[in-house]
């Protein structure tokens, strides 16, 4: 069954998608990533992608629904994980439309559902490998490097993501609450939505989904 994520920032998404990905084979899409990578690589629309995050607002539509195209028609046959997308209801309907071109039907929303200051602390203290995009907190025992700064899994250096401040982490919460919360109706309506709690530890959220699996023993 292929999974989407819909939740508020930090919610857990990510960390849950690549627990996902590396054990039940998952193709992980974070549409987050895609815009990630378009920065690094310097180009002029990097630059301008760079100015909306950092802002906390949503990247346009059209733009980011391309990037997303290229991935799903890349996957081939394998199950995935959609991680980011979509953020609105006007996203969801597109990849209803995409969905049925594809020919895929066979599909679950998994809604992440967390307390705003919970979401909050994740996010202030989330930090990232530049080089894998292995992610680690600085306030969560748990989800600490072995050696403070560097990737347990490549050495690669650990950073902030810019838009994990304050400012940008309120401006994104209310742009969740605004635009990405009604998407949940959408798919409720649709009969698709599962709600799981994500206020505790990501192994909690992924026994849940387990459950809902079905793969509750592996
Ligand atoms: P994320 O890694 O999912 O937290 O996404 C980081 C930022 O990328 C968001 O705050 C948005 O600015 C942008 N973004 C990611 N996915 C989308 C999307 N589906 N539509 C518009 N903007 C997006």
């Amino acid at each position: 069954m292929n999974i989407i994520f819909v939740a508020p920032p930090a919610a857990g998404k990510g960390t849950i998608s690549s627990l996902l990905a590396s054990n039940y084979d998952y193709k992980h899409i974070s549409t987050g990533d895609l815009i990630r990578n378009e920065i690094k690589t310097g180009s002029k629309l990097g630059t301008e992608l760079q100015e909306v995050i950092n802002k906390g607002e949503l990247v346009s539509d059209e733009l980011i629904t391309e990037m997303l195209k290229k991935e799903l028609t890349k996957k081939e046959n394998q199950k995935f994980i959609l991680d980011g997308y979509p953020r609105n209801v006007e996203q969801a309907k597109v990849l209803t439309t995409l969905f049925t071109k594809l020919k895929i039907n066979d599909y679950i929303v998994l809604y992440l559902e967390v307390e705003k200051e919970i979401a909050q602390k994740r996010a202030l203290g989330r930090i990232v490998c530049q080089n894998c995009g292995s992610t680690y907190n600085k306030y969560f025992s748990e989800c600490q490097p072995q050696k403070e700064g560097i990737c347990d899994k490549c050495q690669g250096i650990l950073i902030s993501r810019t838009d994990d401040n304050e400012k940008t982490f309120n401006k994104r919460f209310d742009t969740y609450l605004k635009v990405t919360q009604p998407v949940l109706d959408y798919y409720k309506k649709l009969d698709k939505l599962k709600i799981i709690d994500s206020n505790q530890t990501a192994f909690t959220a992924l026994e849940s989904i387990k459950r809902i699996l079905g793969v509750e023993n592996d």
